[in-house]
């Protein structure tokens, strides 16, 4: 039963998305230029891409981001 609920509040998330727009929030901080975020609505996940647009965040994105992640975090403890 719960996941028919579950179901039916994220069809709703996403028709309300469709007409409202998506609210995202960050969910992880990569760099100054690279955040991961999700919808608060429809769970949707999304990351930055070279040019700053919104891009829907696949597995590549995740292991691009955590490399980025690793290498910025290297560089700042040298300082
Ligand atoms: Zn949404």
């Amino acid at each position: 039963m719960k996941s028919v609920t579950y179901k039916e509040n994220s069809l709703t998330g996403k028709l309300l998305c469709s007409i409202f727009g998506h609210r995202f929030v960050t969910t992880k901080y990569v760099t100054d230029h690279f955040k991961e975020f999700e919808c608060r609505t429809c769970h949707l996940q999304v990351t930055n891409d070279l040019s700053g647009h919104k891009v829907s965040l696949t597995q590549e994105h995740r292991e691009i981001n955590e490399a980025l992640v690793n290498l910025y975090q290297r560089r700042h403890s040298h300082i």
